[in-house]
């Protein structure tokens, strides 16, 4: 196994600069919203256009041809060409087909995957986020999509982030250990996870889930990396921790429906044999359990 950190994660690969300092520049702001080569990406109940073939690419549409409404904006590319989100219907475009994270954020390219990540969850907090949580006054959009006002007691609202530990358990056998929530399809199994409570530590998070959905004790916790995961709302903060001796599982059944410890052999055989669905590559925990495993997994679907 690797020692290093995770290398690759599909929705933690952005490439343009965010440019914070330009959200409240309003002359820079109509400038670039003015320039036919800025390029605009529509987005719509978390799905966006998109071009199928060899490789799949997010459409664009210059502004003129954005919908009325608010305007986000996302970066700037390496060539200064402006990146902007907009909320509405996704127009028709001759070859390109509706799609959301789960389906391609993946398969797009570096610079697409980080500017669908971006906008989805842009999306998803200002639809849920529409009214001051001080007074319940309808909150007005500013700094191009990244904050929002409440007109009658001033507070400023920033999109909210939940964070949740996800992590790799292994053995003194270097054993890891995979579970099965309760609304999972009968096959599917992965690495445990939960949302960081208020007051406590990442690594206080990772222990205290492990302990809770199946009464272990860990030690090592080690951050290895994260990606956001913008459905609606979590940050994945990936970790991996050790546990000593021969304690036995005990899986709560609110959270867990079974969980087991599996040697590489033994994921391999239970994956050959249909037994077990390991997570797909967009998801973190894919790419934990490859780490450990050292390569891909048999069977592993393209997406
Ligand atoms: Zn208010």
């Amino acid at each position: 196994m690797t020692d290093g950190p995770l290398e690759w994660l599909a929705l933690a690969r952005g490439t343009l600069d965010r440019v914070a300092l330009k959200r409240r520049d309003d002359a820079w702001l109509d400038t670039a919203w003015k320039d036919p080569k800025t390029r605009v990406v529509v987005v719509q109940d978390g799905r966006v256009l998109v071009t199928f073939g060899p490789s799949p690419a997010l459409v664009f549409v210059p502004p003129g041809r954005a919908p009325d409404g608010d305007r986000w904006l996302l970066g700037v590319d390496d060539a200064g060409t402006a990146y902007f989100g907009t909320p509405g219907p996704l127009p028709a475009i001759e070859g390109a087909e509706p799609a959301g994270l789960r389906r391609v954020g993946a398969l797009l390219g570096d610079r697409d995957s980080g500017l669908l990540t971006h906008v989805v969850a842009l999306e998803h907090w200002h639809r849920d986020n529409r009214h001051c949580p001080r007074c319940g006054a309808e909150t007005r959009v500013e700094s191009a999509g990244h904050v929002r006002v409440c007109p009658a007691d001033g507070s400023q609202h920033f999109p909210r982030v939940d964070p949740a530990v996800i992590m790799l358990v292994t053995d003194e056998a270097d054993r890891i250990l995979l579970a099965r929530g309760p609304q999972w399809p009968a096959d599917r199994r992965s690495i445990l996870a939960g949302f960081v409570e208020p007051g406590e530590s990442l690594e206080q998070a990772v222990a205290r889930e492990v302990e809770e959905e199946v009464g272990l004790p860990v030690r090592d916790v080690r951050y290895l990396g994260s990606q956001p995961w913008p459905l609606p709302r979590s940050l994945m903060l990936g970790f991996m921790a050790r546990t000593d001796g021969d304690v036995p599982l005990r899986p709560d059944p609110e959270e867990i429906l079974d969980a087991a410890w599996y040697t590489r052999a033994e994921l391999r055989a239970a994956i050959d044999a249909g037994e077990l669905v390991a997570p797909g590559p967009l998801s973190i925990a894919a790419q934990l359990i490859m780490r450990w495993y050292g390569g891909e997994l048999p069977n592993m679907p393209a997406f």
